[in-house]
């Protein structure tokens, strides 16, 4: 098995892994597991800084962006979709899908979101229903500064929905101060536990324009209101995935107990930029770097896919390209969660440094000296 030096999946810890092999029980007859469901949800509500209500959900990170559009949209609804990057330009076709109407507001790749720029747009036109953006887009690696798009938004009366999957526990995020009607996280980023599971943190308020939709909600696993009461009734729409949320439970405790764990996100996305450019490569972003992932330009002359194939083949460590219209162009290093370690990173600088050289770029430092270095 390969090293996993992704943007997530990321590794998972052993209490995890070994809290998913337990003992399992009925999760829709035995009350204790709704304890369980709802003591988990409270954790991460409180991780979140929210009192909002969080949700399980039994699929991968997708499922949230789904059930956000599915439950909020309704035909002929005029859905912001506020982007600049691929997952972010996605939203716009789980909108359509469900009817809504999409106004899109686009920006440059290379960088945040600009809020300034929002504003004045808002300014001319802000009859929307609700608006979505992205914290982390993953395949450029720009973080948008959610905080303050957010309270923009929530200024104009439009909900706000987040997609945070690859942000959340590697970058702050504050449900109230930020006003997110919706945050949307997923288990196999920076919360270091295997893919399987959606969370979702949502308001009271964007849970009751949904409860108020004059049209049914055209779909069943993406409806979130089949999850409301489910306390009160001991009910859920479906069989929760148990062994997931077991182990979903142990990397949320992980979280809780890991003070440093944004910090150390911070200081290892630091040092990797910098070893990476000290070496001679280019980032891809002109700022706006997320300290779960650092995207790096493919040198000139040589593919994407050599890297990544000579990592496999001579290192046993797993980096990713990328996709969509940032396919061919740029590398990722995944330092989200558990990946976020420098024994891991300093493996992998110094492999990377050994493959560009042997693939004929002039590494122009060693990249695993240079991020320790910053690192002291
Ligand atoms: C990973 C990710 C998701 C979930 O989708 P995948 O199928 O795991 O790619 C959603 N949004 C963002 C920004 C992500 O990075």
């Amino acid at each position: 098995m390969y090293q996993t030096m992704t943007p997530g999946p990321t590794n998972v810890r052993e209490n995890v892994r070994m809290a998913r092999s337990l003992p399992t029980t009925n999760p829709d007859l035995d009350e204790g597991f709704f304890d369980f469901y709802r003591e988990t949800c409270r954790k991460l509500s409180r991780l979140m800084h929210t009192e909002n209500q969080a949700y399980i959900l039994g699929g991968e990170g997708i499922l949230g962006l789904e059930t956000a559009c599915a439950t909020l949209t309704e035909p002929g609804d005029r859905v912001l979709v506020i982007e600049n990057g691929v997952f972010g330009r996605g939203f716009a076709d789980f909108v359509r899908m469900y009817g809504g109407d999409v106004v899109e507001f686009s920006s440059a790749l290379e960088r945040p979101v600009p809020v300034a720029e929002l504003k004045a747009f808002l300014e001319s036109d802000s009859d929307f229903k609700y608006a979505t953006v992205v914290h982390c887009d993953t395949p450029s690696g720009v973080l948008n500064d959610i905080q303050s798009i957010c309270t923009l938004l929530a200024e104009y009366g439009i909900l706000t929905v987040v997609d945070s999957v690859a942000g959340m526990f590697g970058e702050y995020v504050n449900v109230n101060k930020s006003h997110i009607d919706v945050l949307l996280g997923g288990s196999q980023k920076a919360l270091s536990a295997p893919p399987g599971l959606t969370m979702m943190w949502v308001s009271n308020h964007a849970m009751t324009v949904m409860e108020n939709r004059k049209t049914p909600v055209a779909s069943f696993y993406a409806n979130l209101l089949n999850f409301k009461d489910y306390y009160e009734h001991k009910e859920f729409p479906y069989t929760m995935s148990i062994s997931d949320i077991y182990g979903l439970n142990v990397a949320i405790d992980n979280v809780l107990a890991d003070k440093d764990i944004l910090d150390r996100h911070a200081r290892i996305a630091h040092a990797t930029r910098v070893a990476v450019t000290a070496a001679g490569l280019s980032l891809f972003l002109e700022s706006g770097h997320s300290n779960t992932v650092t995207v790096v330009v493919v040198p000139e002359g040589i593919k994407d896919e050599e890297i990544i194939e000579t990592m496999k083949a001579d290192h046993n460590i797993l980096i990713a390209g990328s996709f969509d219209v940032m396919a061919g162009k740029v590398i990722r290093l995944g330092h989200m969660g558990e990946n976020a370690r420098v024994d891991a990173m300093t493996g992998l600088l110094a492999a990377l440094g050994e493959t560009l050289k042997k693939l004929g770029f002039p590494v122009a430092c060693p990249m695993d000296q240079a991020f320790l270095k910053d690192l002291l």
